[in-house]
């Protein structure tokens, strides 16, 4: 097989991607897992684990279970400080380069790598059922040419072809799609990981990204974060009386704990944190709340700013000049990290937060801040595409454009009539016959219309035009109109009067190419809104049917008022009476739907002996004109 795999190489995780059939997707491990963090354990046996297994040693054997050796790659030992040997494993030198003492023996930071990228390379294969051998591996944009050589190395050492080294941020921006925004497109990559931060500066140009800058700090990331948290933790614990000094393997167990109390707290408000025996005599219990991380947090958040500001002026960008900002590294996920961007950055979403409350849209300038993507995930799902073009098994992306959103037009009553829905393939036709609700109506507005909401006022108005007709009975006239988007994305709109031939075109040029995020809210907006707009067109459907009911059982009752016995007629005028109360009840399109429902019913009951009387009439008549009765 000739395909090649993409592999982010991270700090704390990495992961494995491939395009399948055009579609890029982590190559997961057997039991689910997606991330694999990139930790190896050697073992006093000789034996080596790799992974979430590595990651359980850390608690029992720190000082042979090595972490975080991204930050040691391609690096001479003259260059490490004090920092840099701030580890529970011993760091050695091995003819001037950096390296690791595990498990007895001195290791250079890209065979200890190289552990992981054979793990990754078994999951890749077990995952796709066929050996593979050809990778791109990523390295941050940063990485000088003795870093990216010892990454290459270590693909090699693992059993890699390493067919390219790609710059993170450019692989995150390539799973994000932005390869399909406007040539010389700015767009900021904000890559908060495990341990390391950095904010790039890309550019497209002629469908490649150029990185223009990138500033970051290699000692920052989700890790300060959980030792703040630790810190906390363990000043909860002598303040409840446990132990004042910890030791290692109690420092790993509040270190975790830490870590799965920042987790959980992305997504709910409080969490419990719980060490039990953490001594013989000693269990901690305590709840943390989101609020009271975010207070934790919030100083080691803000040390990006001196980078952003630092990247974006050596890029010579304003932050307003940037069309997207997107996230990457697990710790985006956390909603401080994600607030802190959106308003440091400017972005559109966040500039009412930021006191423009009468701003309409029109006068953002902000950029977008794309969350679309997982941000752990993203650099794998980028080097995959890379790979997929390398291998030409996308030959060049291909853009196949699709309606961001449904057309259609307004019908009677103020709802939508969807006619080509949302995600169809362009180019693309389709067209309904619509009908006159009023008798001798003299033209027919077509409203032309986009979005995913049940009631026209909802959606967005694309243009109206009428198309005039000659008068008929309400229901005889009929109107065709057809959509047709055409190769540019342009949508042609064309009612013809079936009858006359006489007929309207009209050009609509924004109907495929929409901002990203108004689709998006759009979307977003129809899923909060589904129940209340479904009962909503329900409503107005029930109220067509509801008048139509009454006009014709006034009808009936005129014709018969003689025929009828008075308890009928009484009956069949009252349940007029209390429908209409109902239908006249109605607020801002909207009334007492089961109500209503009810009254139909009671209408349709009181009514059953005049259409079996109107029926008896008609027989009676037909039987007279045939002479059977006289
Ligand atoms: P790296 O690029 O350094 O290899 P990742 O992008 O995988 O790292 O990010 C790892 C960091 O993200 C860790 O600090 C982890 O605790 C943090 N993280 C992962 N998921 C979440 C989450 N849901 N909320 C907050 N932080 C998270
Ligand atoms: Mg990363």
């Amino acid at each position: 097989m000739d395909c090649i795999v993409g592999i982010d190489l991270g700090t704390t995780n990495s992961a494995v991607a491939f395009v399948e059939a055009g579609i890029p997707g982590i190559l997961a491990a057997a039991d689910g897992s997606r991330l694999m963090p990139s930790i190896v354990h050697y073992a006093a046996s000789g034996a080596v684990c790799v992974g979430e297994e590595a990651r359980r040693s850390q608690v029992l054997h720190p000082a042979d279970t090595i972490y975080s050796v991204k930050r040691l790659m391609g690096r001479a030992s003259a260059e490490l400080d004090a920092t840099d040997r701030d580890w529970p494993f011993a760091i050695a030198d091995h003819e001037g380069k950096a390296a690791v003492l595990a498990g007895g023996k001195r290791r250079l930071p890209e065979e200890v790598s190289s552990e992981v990228l054979k793990a990754l390379k078994l999951r890749a294969e077990a995952a796709l059922g066929f050996a593979v051998s050809r990778a791109v591996i990523t390295v941050p944009a940063y990485f000088n040419n003795a870093q990216r050589e010892a990454t290459k190395r270590a693909g090699q050492l693992a059993g890699w072809n390493v067919e390219r080294v790609l710059n993170e941020p450019t692989a995150a921006a390539l799973a994000y799609g932005l390869g399909r925004l406007q040539e010389r497109s700015r767009v900021a990559v904000f890559d908060l990981g495990g341990g390391t931060f950095d904010l790039s500066i890309l550019e497209l140009r002629e469908g490649m990204f150029e990185v223009l800058a990138t500033h970051g700090d290699t000692r920052l990331g989700g890790d300060d974060i959980d030792r703040a948290v630790g810190d906390w933790i363990a000043a909860q614990v002598r303040v409840a009386g446990g132990p004042a000094q910890l030791d290692l393997t109690m420092a790993a167990r509040v270190r975790m704990a830490a870590e799965a109390a920042k987790v959980a707290l992305s997504a709910a408000t409080e969490t419990e944190i719980t060490l039990p025996f953490l001594t013989a005599q000693f269990s901690f219990q305590r709840v943390l709340t989101r609020a009271e991380l975010e207070r934790i947090a919030r100083p080691i958040i803000e040390r990006t700013r001196g980078h952003c500001r630092q990247a974006l002026s050596d890029a010579g960008v304003a932050a307003h000049e940037l069309d997207q900002v997107i996230l990457v590294g697990g710790q985006t996920r956390m909603p401080l990290v994600r607030r802190w961007v959106g308003e440091w950055f400017g972005c559109r979403e966040y500039e009412e937060l930021r006191g423009n409350l009468s701003m309409n849209d029109a006068e953002r300038k902000g950029p977008a801040l794309n969350t679309s993507q997982h941000p752990d995930e993203a650099v794998a799902l980028g080097a995959a595409i890379q790979g997929a073009i390398l291998s030409g098994a996308i030959g060049q992306v291909l853009l196949l454009d699709v309606t961001p959103l449904s057309l259609g037009v307004e019908t009677f009553g103020g709802l939508m009539n969807v006619l080509i829905p949302r995600n169809t393939t362009i180019p693309t036709k389709a067209g309904e016959l619509f009908t006159n609700a009023v008798d001798a109506q003299r033209e027919m507005l077509v409203h032309v219309l986009q979005g995913e909401r049940e009631r026209a006022k909802d959606n967005w108005s694309l243009g109206r035009f009428a198309l005039a007709f000659d008068a008929v009975p309400r229901g005889a006239a009929r109107v065709g109109v057809q959509f047709e988007i055409d190769a540019d994305g342009i949508l042609h709109v064309l009612a013809r009067d079936t009858k006359t031939g006489h007929e309207q075109r009209v050009k609509i040029e924004s109907a495929v190419d929409v901002d990203d995020t108004k689709v998006q809210q759009m979307v977003e907006e129809s899923v909060t809104n589904a129940f209340a707009d479904w009962d909503a067109r329900r409503w107005v459907e029930s109220a067509l049917r509801a008048r139509e009911a009454v006009t014709a059982a006034r009808q009936a009752l005129a014709e018969m008022e003689a025929e009828l016995p008075v308890e009928t007629r009484d009956l069949v005028a009252q349940a007029i009476a209390l429908a209409e109360a109902v239908l006249a009840a109605e607020r801002d399109g909207m009334g007492d739907l089961p109500l209503l429902q009810q009254k139909i019913k009671q209408l349709d009951e009181a009514t059953a002996p005049l259409a079996d009387a109107l029926m008896q009439r008609a027989m009676d008549e037909l039987l007279r004109r045939r002479g059977v009765l006289s």
